[in-house]
């Protein structure tokens, strides 16, 4: 067990690692942010940030010296550097885990090898590629950048064949088609490991993407997401078994008449997971710095009869929440709003 005074390291400096200082802080931990970003929110809540590329050596060297257990807060932080960290102190999530996510054809492969199913798919490298893949897979597809992509950025739907050449130049470099899924619902499973092995769960939430973005997450889900859960879940935690895995694991899925259908992992705290903050008795935060720290994990459980998280994106008021009964609201301390950007979110708590 890591004694609270310890400090946590975190790579990444955005609203997921803030909201683990404060978690970490609860418990008595230090956190050190490392982030390149003019702008890291997760600094005005952690002990200490260091503003600096994820490459510097004598940066990383600091680092190592500073922490004592190091994770992250997003996953496309080149693996390169968090190996060389994981040499030198412990780091979870393992490696392992980001390469498997940073990569949506390692991420399919990897799934399907321990008995997922995600959508059907084929790898695309050029435009021959993309038109033998449509003819296998039909229309509509989706065209995926291979890396770097979330909430829908470096995605294309292909409505008709003819519209592959464009598609493929819009992606620009490598990339994956799945299938279309003509799902009832979406939703998360969130589980979280800890060093011992053992894994708690929470319940899934039902969640509602406007333009590819997360707008809310609500509990308990339809008995459509409910009688997928468990199949799901197992899935989780296969692949948490499989990864030797530590710290909270996100998986999202759509639910279809054919049971779930797996979309992507996230291998840290996840977005549809904030309603956990108030809406369960231990939140995905603070069960992540239990797990990393060697810390047995909390209870699980939902704190109301319902729950629902929306996303505060761009311009979206909140001013009405704070007197709201039941609501919570959370600001991330971004300095400017734009369209498409996560500026807050509030959970909604019926007792
Ligand atoms: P992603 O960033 O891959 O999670 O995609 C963002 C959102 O696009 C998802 O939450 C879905 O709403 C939608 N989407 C992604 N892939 C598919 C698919 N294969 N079939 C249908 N909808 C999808």
């Amino acid at each position: 067990m890591l004694k609270p005074g310890s400090t946590i390291g975190i790579l990444g400096g955005g609203q997921l690692g803030r909201m683990l200082a404060v978690a970490a802080a609860q418990l008595g931990y230090r956190t050190h942010v490392l982030a390149p970003d003019e702008e890291s929110v997760a600094a005005q809540t952690a002990s200490s940030l260091t503003r600096a590329d994820y490459h510097n050596k004598v940066v990383l060297a600091d680092f190592v010296a500073a922490c004592d257990v190091v994770t992250y807060e997003f996953e496309n932080v080149d693996v390169t550097p968090v190996e060389w960290l994981a040499e030198r102190l412990p780091v979870h999530p393992a490696p392992a885990a980001l390469r498997v996510a940073q990569d949506r054809i390692a991420e399919k492969s990897f799934v399907e090898k321990v008995g997922g199913r995600p959508a059907p798919w084929a790898e695309v490298n050029c435009a021959a590629d993309l038109t033998a893949a449509l003819e296998r897979i039909g229309c509509p597809a989706i065209l995926k950048t291979t890396r770097f992509g979330y909430d829908g950025k470096g995605q294309v739907l292909i409505r008709d064949i003819a519209e592959a050449p464009a598609a493929f130049e819009a992606i620009g470099g490598p990339a994956v088609l799945e299938g279309f899924i003509h799902f009832s619902h979406e939703f998360s499973i969130l589980i979280a490991r800890g060093l011992d092995g053992r894994a708690v769960r929470y319940d899934p939430p039902h969640n509602v993407h406007r333009d590819a973005i997360l707008r809310t997450s609500t509990l308990p889900a339809p008995p459509e997401i409910a009688a997928q859960a468990e199949e799901a879940t197992a899935l989780a935690i296969r692949i948490a078994e499989e990864l030797g895995y530590v710290g909270v694991l996100a998986c999202e899925f759509f639910a279809t008449e054919n049971g779930p259908v797996f979309n992507e992992m996230a291998p840290r705290v996840h977005n549809s997971g904030h309603w956990t903050i108030e809406g369960a008795e231990t939140s995905q935060f603070e069960n992540h710095i239990r797990a990393i720290c060697g810390l047995p994990l909390g209870d699980t459980s939902l704190t109301g009869a319902h729950v629902q998280m929306e996303n505060l994106i761009g311009d979206d008021a909140w001013e009405s929440a704070l007197t709201e009964k039941g609501a919570h609201l959370h600001l991330y301390g971004k300095g400017e709003s734009r369209p498409g950007r996560k500026m807050g979110h509030i959970t909604r708590v019926v007792r």
